[in-house]
């Protein structure tokens, strides 16, 4: 799947202000972002529901509804109530039979951990349980990229530990998934790559390591062992240096140019390296300040 400049407003608001994105076979894409940051709408437009304002948004080279007609893309929602007195096994039998090459019912059951539940009836169900079944719906059409907003939002730490291995079990077939979250952890666990949202744009993508690295927010500390910190603020990398007692810390946006830099003046003495945690890093990367945006941004 491929944005290039989508743009997408509700009267003053831009919800989705320019992106670029592509998401290729067999990845696993985290969408991370603040409340109104602009990720439902940027799901919505990649499955047609929204056309974009200004760009284009394109699934598997053609128009998104197409791709969504044809079951190459699958989507569960946040929202959706459950259709009341038809059986687990009944509704995504009819989902099923809506696609040109639908996956077998049971195989759907099965990846959605459904199979003990396919005869009960889904007005019948637990939050849980009925989260599951609008996975196994989207899974029906068995398409190539599976699209999931906020999928864990309301489930137990044992219902969401079961829900990821049904999406490993869908993705380690070569399929795509892209799903939003507000759990850092849940991004840097499940996802391949984390791509953050924030007021409609995209600020980071990369693995957790990365936007770590991009935050800026490794610390490179060394014992000063009575050197003077002149010229430590110029080193590569180097944002800021603050001394506590007889130690520098160096926050750096490169520590492995920093170290090596260190490393050339002699100055390694106790040297250690922190990164920053992804919660940081995130706090970092979604900053109200708009030059702090900009500076990561450019640190990339
Ligand atoms: P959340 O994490 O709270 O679900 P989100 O990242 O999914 O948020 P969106 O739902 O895409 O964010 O909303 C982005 C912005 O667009 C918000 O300011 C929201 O109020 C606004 N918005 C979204 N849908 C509409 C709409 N149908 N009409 C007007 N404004 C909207």
């Amino acid at each position: 799947m491929r944005f290039r400049q989508a743009a997408k407003s509700y009267g003053p608001v831009q919800a989705v202000a320019g992106i670029d994105l592509d998401v290729r076979r067999g990845e696993t894409v985290a969408l991370l972002g603040r409340n109104g940051a602009g990720k439902s709408t940027t799901i919505s437009l990649l499955l047609g529901l929204e056309e974009p304002d200004a760009g284009s948004v394109r699934l598997f080279g053609r128009e998104p509804g197409q791709a969504v007609r044809a079951g190459r893309v699958g989507a569960m929602l946040q929202e959706g109530r459950a259709v009341p007195r038809i059986t687990v096994r009944e509704l995504v039998a009819f989902v099923a039979r809506t696609y040109p090459a639908p996956l077998p019912v049971a195989e759907a059951l099965e990846l959605a951990g459904l199979t003990a539940l396919a005869g009960r009836r889904i007005d019948r169900l637990s939050g849980g349980q009925a989260q599951r079944v609008r996975f196994a719906v989207a899974l029906a059409g068995n398409p190539e990229l599976i699209v999931l907003d906020e999928p864990t939002a309301a489930l137990d730490v044992e219902a969401r530990r079961a829900f990821w291995e049904s999406v490993r079990g869908h993705a380690g077939r070569g399929n795509a998934v892209l799903f939003s979250t507000h759990y850092l952890e849940e991004a840097d666990a499940h996802a391949d790559r984390i791509v953050v949202v924030d007021r409609g744009r995209i600020v980071a993508d990369g693995t957790g390591e990365q936007l770590r690295r991009a935050a800026g927010g490794s610390l490179v500390s060394i014992d000063l062992a009575g050197r003077s910190t002149a010229g430590l603020g110029d080193l590569p990398g180097v944002v800021a240096v603050e001394v506590r007692g007889d130690r520098a810390r160096l926050r750096t946006q490169d520590p492995d140019a920093t170290v090596v830099a260190l490393a050339r003046c002699g100055a390694v003495r106790g040297i250690e390296v922190t990164a920053p945690s992804l919660d940081e890093a995130f706090l970092t990367l979604t900053r109200t300040d708009p030059d702090t945006v900009a500076s990561v941004e450019r640190a990339r």
